[in-house]
Protein backbone atom coordinates (compact mmCIF):
# COMPACT_ATOMS: atom_id res chain seq x y z
CA UNK A 1 0.00 0.00 0.00
CA UNK A 2 1.17 3.60 -1.18
CA UNK A 3 0.45 6.09 1.71
CA UNK A 4 1.95 9.55 3.56
CA UNK A 5 1.84 8.16 6.96
CA UNK A 6 2.40 5.09 8.92
CA UNK A 7 -1.00 2.82 8.72
CA UNK A 8 0.99 0.92 12.08
CA UNK A 9 2.10 2.27 15.10
CA UNK A 10 4.62 -0.97 15.33
CA UNK A 11 6.57 -2.63 12.08
CA UNK A 12 8.39 -5.79 12.41
CA UNK A 13 10.70 -3.98 10.00
CA UNK A 14 11.10 -0.32 9.09
CA UNK A 15 13.34 0.53 5.57
CA UNK A 16 14.05 4.20 5.68
CA UNK A 17 14.92 5.26 1.93
CA UNK A 18 13.92 3.63 -1.26
CA UNK A 19 16.73 3.67 -3.59
CA UNK A 20 17.62 0.52 -5.16
CA UNK A 21 19.09 -0.67 -1.57
CA UNK A 22 15.66 -0.11 0.18
CA UNK A 23 13.75 -1.57 -2.04
CA UNK A 24 15.58 -4.59 -3.08
CA UNK A 25 15.79 -5.11 0.72
CA UNK A 26 12.15 -4.77 0.81
CA UNK A 27 11.55 -7.64 -2.15
CA UNK A 28 13.70 -9.96 -0.40
CA UNK A 29 12.52 -9.92 3.23
CA UNK A 30 8.66 -9.60 2.14
CA UNK A 31 9.10 -13.04 0.67
CA UNK A 32 9.19 -13.65 4.04
CA UNK A 33 4.98 -13.96 5.00
CA UNK A 34 4.52 -13.34 8.65
CA UNK A 35 6.41 -9.35 8.46
CA UNK A 36 5.10 -6.37 8.42
CA UNK A 37 7.64 -4.04 7.02
CA UNK A 38 7.34 -0.23 6.13
CA UNK A 39 9.75 1.52 3.60
CA UNK A 40 9.76 5.22 4.51
CA UNK A 41 11.17 7.58 1.93
CA UNK A 42 11.43 11.47 2.73
CA UNK A 43 10.42 12.50 -0.63
CA UNK A 44 7.32 11.67 -2.71
CA UNK A 45 6.34 9.64 -6.24
CA UNK A 46 7.99 12.29 -8.55
CA UNK A 47 10.74 14.64 -7.24
CA UNK A 48 9.64 17.90 -5.26
CA UNK A 49 12.02 21.06 -5.18
CA UNK A 50 11.77 21.79 -1.65
CA UNK A 51 11.99 18.22 -0.53
CA UNK A 52 15.36 17.81 -2.81
CA UNK A 53 17.09 20.55 -0.89
CA UNK A 54 17.59 17.69 2.12
CA UNK A 55 20.09 16.60 -0.34
CA UNK A 56 22.05 19.70 -0.15
CA UNK A 57 25.33 19.54 1.59
CA UNK A 58 28.30 22.22 2.76
CA UNK A 59 30.52 21.20 0.67
CA UNK A 60 34.77 21.33 0.88
CA UNK A 61 37.13 19.58 -1.90
CA UNK A 62 37.12 18.47 -5.18
CA UNK A 63 33.29 17.61 -5.77
CA UNK A 64 31.34 20.33 -8.02
CA UNK A 65 28.51 22.26 -6.21
CA UNK A 66 26.30 20.58 -8.33
CA UNK A 67 27.51 17.36 -7.03
CA UNK A 68 24.86 16.80 -4.26
CA UNK A 69 21.90 18.68 -5.09
CA UNK A 70 21.93 16.97 -8.80
CA UNK A 71 23.50 13.25 -7.83
CA UNK A 72 21.45 12.32 -4.15
CA UNK A 73 17.85 12.02 -5.21
CA UNK A 74 14.85 12.62 -2.54
CA UNK A 75 12.52 10.72 -4.56
CA UNK A 76 10.71 7.13 -4.77
CA UNK A 77 13.05 5.01 -6.53
CA UNK A 78 16.34 7.23 -5.04
CA UNK A 79 19.20 7.99 -7.14
CA UNK A 80 18.18 5.05 -9.79
CA UNK A 81 15.05 7.70 -11.54
CA UNK A 82 18.43 9.43 -12.64
CA UNK A 83 21.26 6.87 -13.01
CA UNK A 84 22.92 5.43 -16.07
CA UNK A 85 22.55 1.81 -15.86
CA UNK A 86 26.33 0.96 -15.76
CA UNK A 87 26.80 -2.64 -13.84
CA UNK A 88 30.12 -4.04 -13.51
CA UNK A 89 30.89 -7.35 -10.80
CA UNK A 90 33.05 -5.87 -8.15
CA UNK A 91 36.85 -7.05 -8.28
CA UNK A 92 37.84 -10.22 -6.48
CA UNK A 93 40.65 -8.34 -5.27
CA UNK A 94 38.66 -6.29 -3.16
CA UNK A 95 38.21 -9.63 -1.36
CA UNK A 96 41.58 -11.84 -1.37
CA UNK A 97 43.14 -7.86 -0.22
CA UNK A 98 40.74 -9.06 3.28
CA UNK A 99 39.59 -5.39 3.26
CA UNK A 100 35.63 -7.41 2.50
CA UNK A 101 35.28 -9.22 5.79
CA UNK A 102 33.24 -11.77 4.53
CA UNK A 103 34.15 -14.67 1.16
CA UNK A 104 34.10 -13.46 -2.35
CA UNK A 105 31.31 -16.46 -2.87
CA UNK A 106 29.20 -14.87 -0.08
CA UNK A 107 28.15 -11.82 -2.50
CA UNK A 108 29.06 -14.00 -5.91
CA UNK A 109 25.71 -16.12 -5.46
CA UNK A 110 23.48 -13.07 -5.19
CA UNK A 111 24.88 -11.51 -8.87
CA UNK A 112 22.26 -14.04 -10.81
CA UNK A 113 19.34 -12.93 -9.13
CA UNK A 114 20.53 -8.97 -8.83
CA UNK A 115 21.25 -9.19 -12.55
CA UNK A 116 17.20 -10.23 -12.95
CA UNK A 117 16.10 -7.19 -11.13
CA UNK A 118 18.51 -4.74 -13.22
CA UNK A 119 17.47 -6.35 -16.47
CA UNK A 120 21.13 -7.51 -17.23
CA UNK A 121 21.78 -10.15 -19.55
CA UNK A 122 23.53 -13.13 -17.78
CA UNK A 123 27.16 -12.89 -18.91
CA UNK A 124 27.00 -10.02 -16.33
CA UNK A 125 27.68 -12.59 -13.48
CA UNK A 126 28.89 -15.40 -16.10
CA UNK A 127 30.90 -13.36 -17.51
CA UNK A 128 32.28 -10.52 -15.37
CA UNK A 129 36.00 -10.91 -16.82
CA UNK A 130 37.77 -12.81 -19.34
CA UNK A 131 41.45 -13.50 -19.55
CA UNK A 132 43.84 -11.99 -22.37
CA UNK A 133 45.67 -14.74 -24.16
CA UNK A 134 49.64 -13.94 -23.52
CA UNK A 135 49.29 -11.85 -20.50
CA UNK A 136 48.45 -12.54 -17.08
CA UNK A 137 48.71 -8.35 -16.16
CA UNK A 138 45.24 -7.48 -18.35
CA UNK A 139 42.17 -8.43 -18.44
CA UNK A 140 39.22 -7.58 -20.57
CA UNK A 141 36.22 -6.35 -18.49
CA UNK A 142 32.84 -5.72 -20.19
CA UNK A 143 30.66 -3.38 -18.46
CA UNK A 144 27.03 -4.21 -18.63
CA UNK A 145 23.88 -1.65 -19.52
CA UNK A 146 20.95 -2.17 -17.09
CA UNK A 147 17.93 -0.69 -19.53
CA UNK A 148 18.40 1.62 -16.95
CA UNK A 149 15.90 -0.01 -14.40
CA UNK A 150 13.91 3.00 -12.92
CA UNK A 151 13.05 1.44 -9.35
CA UNK A 152 10.19 3.54 -8.96
CA UNK A 153 8.61 2.44 -11.94
CA UNK A 154 9.38 -0.90 -11.94
CA UNK A 155 8.43 -1.21 -8.53
CA UNK A 156 5.35 0.74 -8.06
CA UNK A 157 2.67 -1.58 -8.85
CA UNK A 158 4.34 -3.92 -5.75
CA UNK A 159 4.30 -1.47 -3.07
CA UNK A 160 0.61 -0.15 -4.24
CA UNK A 161 -0.79 -3.90 -4.05
CA UNK A 162 0.88 -5.47 -1.31
CA UNK A 163 -0.90 -6.81 1.52
CA UNK A 164 1.89 -6.24 3.97
CA UNK A 165 4.42 -3.82 3.18
CA UNK A 166 3.56 -0.25 3.16
CA UNK A 167 5.74 2.07 1.10
CA UNK A 168 5.12 6.01 2.91
CA UNK A 169 6.37 8.65 0.90
CA UNK A 170 6.75 12.03 2.29
CA UNK A 171 7.95 11.42 5.12
CA UNK A 172 12.04 11.96 6.72
CA UNK A 173 13.41 9.92 9.24
CA UNK A 174 14.92 12.70 11.51
CA UNK A 175 16.23 10.33 14.33
CA UNK A 176 16.64 7.10 15.62
CA UNK A 177 15.71 6.22 19.59
CA UNK A 178 18.26 3.73 21.59
CA UNK A 179 17.86 1.74 24.70
CA UNK A 180 20.98 0.71 25.19
CA UNK A 181 21.93 -1.86 22.55
CA UNK A 182 18.23 -1.21 20.57
CA UNK A 183 16.79 1.00 18.53
CA UNK A 184 13.38 1.28 19.88
CA UNK A 185 11.76 3.63 16.90
CA UNK A 186 12.28 6.20 14.69
CA UNK A 187 11.81 9.83 14.60
CA UNK A 188 9.40 10.84 11.56
CA UNK A 189 8.77 14.48 9.95
CA UNK A 190 6.55 15.07 7.62
CA UNK A 191 8.72 16.63 4.83
CA UNK A 192 6.90 19.27 3.42
CA UNK A 193 5.74 20.17 7.07
CA UNK A 194 8.01 21.03 9.14
CA UNK A 195 5.82 23.05 11.82
CA UNK A 196 4.31 20.30 12.68
CA UNK A 197 5.15 17.90 15.43
CA UNK A 198 7.90 14.76 14.44
CA UNK A 199 6.15 11.91 15.46
CA UNK A 200 7.60 7.85 16.43
CA UNK A 201 6.76 4.57 14.66
CA UNK A 202 8.88 1.48 16.04
CA UNK A 203 9.64 -1.72 14.94
CA UNK A 204 11.65 -4.72 15.97
CA UNK A 205 14.79 -4.58 12.95
CA UNK A 206 15.95 -1.08 11.20
CA UNK A 207 17.41 -1.23 7.87
CA UNK A 208 19.02 2.48 6.64
CA UNK A 209 18.90 2.63 2.95
CA UNK A 210 19.31 6.36 2.79
CA UNK A 211 22.77 6.70 0.59
CA UNK A 212 26.28 7.24 0.97
CA UNK A 213 25.62 10.54 3.33
CA UNK A 214 22.26 9.91 4.39
CA UNK A 215 22.99 6.60 6.05
CA UNK A 216 26.59 8.06 8.36
CA UNK A 217 24.17 11.01 8.54
CA UNK A 218 21.13 9.11 10.62
CA UNK A 219 23.50 7.49 12.64
CA UNK A 220 25.19 10.81 13.72
CA UNK A 221 22.23 12.49 14.61
CA UNK A 222 21.02 9.36 16.72
CA UNK A 223 24.51 9.59 18.45
CA UNK A 224 25.20 5.75 17.44
CA UNK A 225 28.70 7.12 17.06
CA UNK A 226 31.44 6.36 18.99
CA UNK A 227 33.54 4.09 19.07
CA UNK A 228 32.50 3.54 15.36
CA UNK A 229 34.41 5.50 12.42
CA UNK A 230 30.99 7.12 11.44
CA UNK A 231 31.13 8.73 8.08
CA UNK A 232 34.97 8.50 7.69
CA UNK A 233 36.32 7.41 4.90
CA UNK A 234 34.34 8.45 1.81
CA UNK A 235 35.01 6.85 -1.52
CA UNK A 236 34.30 7.78 -4.90
CA UNK A 237 35.07 6.66 -8.64
CA UNK A 238 37.88 8.72 -10.74
CA UNK A 239 36.50 8.91 -14.01
CA UNK A 240 39.06 10.64 -16.25
CA UNK A 241 37.84 11.32 -20.04
CA UNK A 242 39.99 11.89 -23.41
CA UNK A 243 43.46 12.75 -21.73
CA UNK A 244 45.14 9.82 -23.93
CA UNK A 245 44.39 7.40 -26.94
CA UNK A 246 45.39 3.86 -27.66
CA UNK A 247 45.92 1.55 -30.47
CA UNK A 248 44.59 -2.01 -30.08
CA UNK A 249 45.06 -5.31 -32.21
CA UNK A 250 41.44 -6.15 -32.53
CA UNK A 251 43.21 -10.16 -33.04
CA UNK A 252 44.15 -10.43 -29.78
CA UNK A 253 41.20 -9.61 -28.38
CA UNK A 254 39.26 -12.83 -26.99
CA UNK A 255 37.00 -13.59 -29.53
CA UNK A 256 33.49 -13.21 -29.46
CA UNK A 257 33.45 -8.74 -28.43
CA UNK A 258 31.09 -7.09 -30.78
CA UNK A 259 30.05 -3.82 -31.00
CA UNK A 260 26.81 -4.15 -28.55
CA UNK A 261 25.12 -0.84 -27.33
CA UNK A 262 24.03 -2.55 -24.22
CA UNK A 263 28.17 -3.26 -23.82
CA UNK A 264 31.12 -1.17 -22.99
CA UNK A 265 34.48 -2.83 -23.73
CA UNK A 266 37.33 -1.62 -21.17
CA UNK A 267 40.73 -2.95 -20.62
CA UNK A 268 41.67 -3.59 -16.53
CA UNK A 269 44.78 -4.15 -14.78
CA UNK A 270 44.12 -7.95 -13.60
CA UNK A 271 43.75 -8.72 -9.88
CA UNK A 272 46.99 -10.08 -9.68
CA UNK A 273 48.90 -7.36 -11.50
CA UNK A 274 47.39 -4.66 -9.13
CA UNK A 275 48.60 -6.78 -5.92
CA UNK A 276 51.81 -7.59 -7.15
CA UNK A 277 52.80 -3.58 -8.18
CA UNK A 278 50.50 -1.85 -5.06
CA UNK A 279 48.09 -0.29 -6.96
CA UNK A 280 44.15 -0.13 -6.86
CA UNK A 281 41.58 -1.25 -10.08
CA UNK A 282 41.86 0.95 -13.01
CA UNK A 283 40.46 0.15 -16.22
CA UNK A 284 40.39 1.57 -19.72
CA UNK A 285 37.58 1.62 -21.78
CA UNK A 286 37.78 0.95 -25.51
CA UNK A 287 35.40 1.13 -28.69
CA UNK A 288 35.26 -0.78 -31.86
CA UNK A 289 34.29 1.74 -34.37
CA UNK A 290 37.61 3.47 -35.28
CA UNK A 291 40.13 1.55 -37.08
CA UNK A 292 43.51 3.69 -38.34
CA UNK A 293 47.20 2.15 -40.11
CA UNK A 294 49.09 2.14 -37.08
CA UNK A 295 53.40 0.95 -36.08
CA UNK A 296 52.71 -1.87 -33.67
CA UNK A 297 56.08 -4.29 -33.13
CA UNK A 298 57.25 -2.26 -36.33
CA UNK A 299 54.98 -3.64 -38.23
CA UNK A 300 52.58 -1.25 -40.18
CA UNK A 301 48.76 -2.36 -39.91
CA UNK A 302 45.30 -1.85 -39.23
CA UNK A 303 44.33 -1.01 -35.74
CA UNK A 304 41.84 -0.25 -33.67
CA UNK A 305 42.20 3.35 -32.09
CA UNK A 306 40.31 4.78 -29.67
CA UNK A 307 40.26 8.09 -27.16
CA UNK A 308 40.32 6.16 -23.79
CA UNK A 309 38.00 7.20 -20.75
CA UNK A 310 39.49 5.63 -17.49
CA UNK A 311 37.37 4.59 -14.51
CA UNK A 312 39.19 3.49 -11.36
CA UNK A 313 39.48 2.68 -7.87
CA UNK A 314 40.57 4.96 -5.00
CA UNK A 315 41.71 3.61 -1.18
CA UNK A 316 39.45 4.99 1.69
CA UNK A 317 41.11 7.97 3.41
CA UNK A 318 39.65 9.23 6.87
CA UNK A 319 39.88 13.01 5.65
CA UNK A 320 36.91 11.58 2.90
CA UNK A 321 34.24 12.39 5.56
CA UNK A 322 30.35 13.35 6.49
CA UNK A 323 30.08 15.41 9.66
CA UNK A 324 27.63 18.02 11.15
CA UNK A 325 28.55 21.52 9.26
CA UNK A 326 27.08 24.97 10.90
CA UNK A 327 23.94 25.10 8.77
CA UNK A 328 20.33 23.87 9.35
CA UNK A 329 17.81 22.74 6.75
CA UNK A 330 14.52 23.56 6.50
CA UNK A 331 13.56 20.71 8.72
CA UNK A 332 15.63 21.93 11.18
CA UNK A 333 18.25 19.33 10.69
CA UNK A 334 22.15 19.90 10.80
CA UNK A 335 22.98 19.54 7.32
CA UNK A 336 25.84 17.51 6.81
CA UNK A 337 29.52 18.53 6.13
CA UNK A 338 31.55 16.52 2.98
CA UNK A 339 35.38 17.04 3.07
CA UNK A 340 36.33 15.43 -0.06
CA UNK A 341 39.63 15.02 -1.59
CA UNK A 342 40.78 12.36 -4.78
CA UNK A 343 44.36 12.79 -4.24
CA UNK A 344 44.26 10.50 -7.29
CA UNK A 345 47.08 12.44 -10.10
CA UNK A 346 49.87 10.49 -9.22
CA UNK A 347 48.45 6.82 -8.98
CA UNK A 348 46.51 7.88 -11.74
CA UNK A 349 50.24 8.24 -13.87
CA UNK A 350 51.60 5.82 -12.08
CA UNK A 351 48.33 3.29 -13.25
CA UNK A 352 48.59 4.05 -16.72
CA UNK A 353 52.11 3.77 -16.82
CA UNK A 354 51.81 0.07 -15.63
CA UNK A 355 49.00 -0.12 -17.68
CA UNK A 356 50.94 1.26 -20.91
CA UNK A 357 54.10 -1.25 -20.03
CA UNK A 358 51.35 -3.93 -20.19
CA UNK A 359 49.80 -3.72 -22.94
CA UNK A 360 52.98 -3.38 -24.59
CA UNK A 361 54.67 -6.53 -22.92
CA UNK A 362 51.34 -8.19 -24.25
CA UNK A 363 51.57 -7.24 -28.07
CA UNK A 364 48.04 -6.35 -27.33
CA UNK A 365 48.19 -3.13 -28.62
CA UNK A 366 50.18 0.83 -27.40
CA UNK A 367 49.06 3.76 -25.44
CA UNK A 368 49.57 7.16 -25.88
CA UNK A 369 51.57 9.11 -23.33
CA UNK A 370 48.67 10.74 -20.46
CA UNK A 371 48.04 14.28 -20.51
CA UNK A 372 50.43 16.30 -18.02
CA UNK A 373 47.15 17.94 -16.91
CA UNK A 374 43.88 16.04 -16.55
CA UNK A 375 40.51 17.03 -14.53
CA UNK A 376 39.23 14.03 -12.18
CA UNK A 377 35.72 13.66 -12.52
CA UNK A 378 33.19 11.79 -10.40
CA UNK A 379 30.93 8.89 -11.01
CA UNK A 380 27.80 9.68 -8.71
CA UNK A 381 28.88 7.12 -6.33
CA UNK A 382 29.04 7.52 -2.40
CA UNK A 383 30.54 4.41 -1.03
CA UNK A 384 32.77 3.58 2.38
CA UNK A 385 30.89 6.23 5.27
CA UNK A 386 29.18 3.22 6.72
CA UNK A 387 32.23 0.75 5.79
CA UNK A 388 31.89 -3.37 6.79
CA UNK A 389 34.35 -4.88 8.96
CA UNK A 390 35.23 -6.84 12.04
CA UNK A 391 35.51 -4.74 15.00
CA UNK A 392 33.63 -1.51 15.73
CA UNK A 393 37.34 0.14 16.29
CA UNK A 394 37.93 0.21 12.68
CA UNK A 395 34.49 -0.23 10.80
CA UNK A 396 30.67 0.13 11.73
CA UNK A 397 28.64 -2.60 10.76
CA UNK A 398 29.10 -6.78 10.98
CA UNK A 399 29.91 -8.78 7.89
CA UNK A 400 25.84 -9.10 8.11
CA UNK A 401 25.59 -4.99 7.87
CA UNK A 402 24.49 -5.01 11.51
CA UNK A 403 25.37 -1.83 13.34
CA UNK A 404 28.24 -3.15 15.97
CA UNK A 405 27.31 -1.56 18.71
CA UNK A 406 23.42 -2.20 18.45
CA UNK A 407 21.61 -5.63 18.04
CA UNK A 408 18.62 -4.55 15.35
CA UNK A 409 19.77 -1.84 12.90
CA UNK A 410 21.29 -2.41 9.77
CA UNK A 411 22.94 -0.77 7.19
CA UNK A 412 22.24 -1.01 2.79
CA UNK A 413 23.54 0.54 0.65
CA UNK A 414 27.40 1.47 -0.95
CA UNK A 415 28.12 3.03 2.57
CA UNK A 416 29.13 -0.64 3.60
CA UNK A 417 31.48 -1.30 1.16
CA UNK A 418 35.07 -1.32 2.92
CA UNK A 419 36.55 -1.55 -0.62
CA UNK A 420 34.91 -0.05 -4.17
CA UNK A 421 36.84 -1.64 -7.06
CA UNK A 422 36.91 0.04 -10.07
CA UNK A 423 32.80 -1.44 -11.23
CA UNK A 424 30.09 1.05 -10.80
CA UNK A 425 28.34 -0.13 -7.57
CA UNK A 426 24.71 -0.65 -7.47
CA UNK A 427 25.10 -4.36 -9.09
CA UNK A 428 27.02 -4.87 -6.14
CA UNK A 429 23.97 -2.62 -3.95
CA UNK A 430 21.59 -4.63 -5.60
CA UNK A 431 23.19 -8.04 -4.77
CA UNK A 432 24.17 -7.03 -1.02
CA UNK A 433 20.84 -5.80 -0.40
CA UNK A 434 19.42 -9.65 -1.87
CA UNK A 435 21.77 -11.08 0.68
CA UNK A 436 20.75 -8.86 3.47
CA UNK A 437 16.69 -9.05 3.15
CA UNK A 438 17.23 -12.90 3.28
CA UNK A 439 19.78 -12.65 6.09
CA UNK A 440 16.81 -10.82 8.29
CA UNK A 441 13.47 -13.07 6.45
CA UNK A 442 15.82 -16.11 7.71
CA UNK A 443 16.53 -14.63 11.39
CA UNK A 444 13.08 -12.94 12.09
CA UNK A 445 11.07 -16.18 10.78
CA UNK A 446 8.65 -16.98 13.49
CA UNK A 447 9.12 -13.84 15.12
CA UNK A 448 7.10 -11.54 13.64
CA UNK A 449 4.34 -9.81 15.65
CA UNK A 450 1.71 -9.81 12.93
C1 LIG B 1 24.16 10.85 -12.54
C2 LIG B 1 24.39 9.49 -11.90
C3 LIG B 1 24.66 8.40 -12.69
C4 LIG B 1 24.87 7.15 -12.09
N1 LIG B 1 25.13 6.09 -12.89
C5 LIG B 1 25.39 4.90 -12.33
C6 LIG B 1 25.71 3.79 -13.14
O1 LIG B 1 25.77 3.90 -14.37
N2 LIG B 1 25.95 2.61 -12.54
C7 LIG B 1 25.90 2.46 -11.18
O2 LIG B 1 26.14 1.37 -10.69
N3 LIG B 1 25.58 3.50 -10.40
C8 LIG B 1 25.33 4.71 -10.94
N4 LIG B 1 25.00 5.76 -10.14
C9 LIG B 1 24.92 5.54 -8.69
C10 LIG B 1 23.55 4.95 -8.30
O3 LIG B 1 22.54 5.85 -8.63
C11 LIG B 1 23.58 4.65 -6.80
O4 LIG B 1 24.61 3.70 -6.56
C12 LIG B 1 22.29 4.06 -6.28
O5 LIG B 1 21.17 4.83 -6.60
C13 LIG B 1 22.39 3.94 -4.76
O6 LIG B 1 21.24 3.32 -4.26
P1 LIG B 1 20.79 3.55 -2.76
O7 LIG B 1 19.44 2.93 -2.63
O8 LIG B 1 21.84 3.10 -1.84
O9 LIG B 1 20.71 5.14 -2.57
P2 LIG B 1 19.76 6.20 -3.29
O10 LIG B 1 19.39 5.75 -4.64
O11 LIG B 1 20.43 7.52 -3.17
O12 LIG B 1 18.44 6.19 -2.41
C14 LIG B 1 18.39 6.69 -1.09
C15 LIG B 1 16.95 7.03 -0.75
O13 LIG B 1 16.87 7.36 0.64
C16 LIG B 1 16.01 8.47 0.81
N5 LIG B 1 16.38 9.14 2.06
C17 LIG B 1 17.58 9.72 2.37
N6 LIG B 1 17.55 10.19 3.63
C18 LIG B 1 16.32 9.91 4.11
C19 LIG B 1 15.69 10.14 5.36
N7 LIG B 1 16.31 10.75 6.38
N8 LIG B 1 14.40 9.74 5.53
C20 LIG B 1 13.74 9.11 4.54
N9 LIG B 1 14.31 8.85 3.33
C21 LIG B 1 15.57 9.25 3.13
C22 LIG B 1 16.28 9.33 -0.43
O14 LIG B 1 15.20 10.22 -0.65
C23 LIG B 1 16.43 8.25 -1.51
O15 LIG B 1 15.19 7.93 -2.09
C24 LIG B 1 24.79 7.01 -10.69
C25 LIG B 1 24.51 8.12 -9.90
C26 LIG B 1 24.31 9.35 -10.50
C27 LIG B 1 24.02 10.54 -9.63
Amino acid sequence: MILNQPKHRHYDVIILGSGPAGITTALELSKESSLKIAVIESGLLEPHPTIQTLASVQLHGDLPDFYFPMHTQRCFGGTSTIWGGFCAVLEKRAFTAQAWPVPYQEINRWYPAAARILELPNDAYRQPMVAIEGTSELVYKPFYLSPPVRFSKKYHSFFQHHPRVDLILGTTGLRLKTRGRTVTALELQDSLAPLLSPTLVSADTFVLACGGVGNPRLLQLSDIVAPMPVGLGLMEHPHIYAVADMYLDRDRLPVGIEDDPRVVHALQLSDSYCLENGVLSFSADFNLKQTTPAVLLGTRREMLYTPVAIRAEIAPDSRNSVRDSDQRNYLGLPMPRVDFHYRYHDLARESWHLFGKALLRSGLGRPSVLQPEFRVHDGGHLMGTTRMGLSAADSVVDSNCRVHTTDNLYVAGSSVFPAGGASNPTYTIVAMALRLGAHLASTLKGKAHG
